[in-house]
């Protein structure tokens, strides 16, 4: 969709009101993000922009939400929130800072006018979230919105059921390895395997189907599961997608020598259990595919460190306390969350959305230097996954 002239006009304005790169490198720590701030509520007042779906900076409409609805997790898998940091100590956001269920369905809507028509939940592990399925079914009375949750499976046995009643259309497990040593070791609580593949199979009877299975591959750690776990998902129905280890966050220590290129996660299957690449369901799709040669099913790689896919990248995020992101690899976002909180109407809202996502230039991935690594960018389990 090509804004209205009126529409790029305005974006230009807001441009020129509040020039954020210059604040950037200011010595006051908290300038960007008041930056953003000051700007995300002048963009609520500005002229408004011609409704419907918009395209940002690079010509990427908006298209997908994901939405953070806890920054608490019951594992402390060691790529992401590692103990030592996520620990006894660490200060989660207090209750008050959540978006409520209303907050978050009304944003939602205002997204789906502004173009989303893909929601998904995460966190944090959102199956944590308490009575999360009344917010599921707040999202499913959206309308035509494709809903589905990110989970670490550990919770879903028990609400696989619930959810699906609610009117989740389908599910993502995460499961790195299927080997119980090694899975303890990576969720770093000692959870078993057993436990997720009955949350698994809880969600397959549910019909939250096709399963997609993620694994987050890191080099030494996990590789050896590889083979296994796509052997073992062959010919049921759930797409296993290996992951690449990202610089999320800054916590992590991701080191790029950790990272399993996806070529060779083809590779490595190829050779036991033969690949074809297939077609992407539609454009953007941020897993590639391959099928095996002999029609029992499918896997999927994300890339996202050694092909990045940022030019095709239409996800929008919103944070557990209710900021808008507009890449996984951002330092800060715009708070929403005092435009709901201070009478601001919808259509305001929609125009804030609208202008923030008109100015997106982001391409994280594709600029990625051992410099930028160092970028203190905000937290996985914040932001959502
Ligand atoms: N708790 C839920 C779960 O485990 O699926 C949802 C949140 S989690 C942050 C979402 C996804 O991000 C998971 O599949 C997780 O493995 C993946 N993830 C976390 N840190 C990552 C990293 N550094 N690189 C790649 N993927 C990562």
């Amino acid at each position: 969709m090509v804004l209205s002239s009126g529409g790029s006009h305005a974006a230009t304005r807001m441009a020129s009101i509040i020039p954020i790169s210059d604040v950037r490198s200011a010595a006051n720590p908290h300038a960007h993000r008041d930056a953003l701030n000051a700007f995300v509520l002048a963009a609520a007042h500005a002229a408004p922009l011609a409704p419907g779906p918009v395209a940002d900076a690079r010509g990427r409409t908006l298209h997908d939400l994901r939405i953070s609805v806890t920054d608490r997790c019951n594992f402390r898998c060691v790529y992401c929130m590692p103990k030592d940091v996520f620990d006894t100590d660490y200060r989660f956001l207090p209750h008050g800072d959540l978006l409520t269920f209303e907050e978050i369905a009304r944003v939602a809507r205002i997204f789906v006018d502004r173009g989303v028509s893909k929601i998904r939940l995460t966190g944090g592990e959102p199956l944590m979230r308490r009575n999360v399925e009344r917010l599921v079914e707040m999202l499913a009375n959206l309308g035509e919105v494709d809903l589905t949750l990110t989970t670490n499976g550990a919770l879903l046995a028990k609400k696989a059921r619930s959810l699906a009643d609610a009117g989740l259309t389908r599910v993502t497990v995460s499961l790195d390895s299927l080997d119980d040593a090694t899975f303890r070791a990576m969720n770093d609580v000692d959870f078993p395997v057993g436990k997720v593949l009955e949350g698994i199979d809880a969600a397959a009877a549910a019909g939250l189907n096709p399963l997609k299975i993620n694994m987050v591959v890191k080099r030494g750690t996990n590789d050896a599961s590889i083979v296994p776990m796509a052997r073992h998902f062959k010919g049921t129905g759930h797409i296993v997608r290996f992951i690449e280890y990202m610089d999320v966050g800054a916590t992590n220590g991701w080191r790029m020598d950790d990272v399993a290129p996806a070529a060779e996660v083809v590779r490595a299957i190829d050779a036991e259990l033969p690949l074809e690449s297939a077609d992407p369901n539609y454009t953007g799709e941020v897993a590639q595919r391959w099928r095996y040669k002999d029609g029992s099913g499918e896997i999927g790689v994300i890339a996202s460190v050694t092909q990045a896919f940022c030019r095709d990248c239409t996800r929008a995020r919103l944070s557990t306390d209710g900021k808008l992101y507009t890449c996984l690899f951002a330092t800060d976002g715009y708070d929403l969350r005092s435009l709901l909180r201070s009478g601001f109407a919808d259509a305001q809202i929609g125009n804030a959305i609208a202008v923030v996502w008109t100015r997106r230039a982001d391409r994280y991935s594709e600029i990625r230097t051992a410099n930028t690594v160092r970028i203190p960018k905000v937290e996985m389990s914040y932001i959502g996954g």
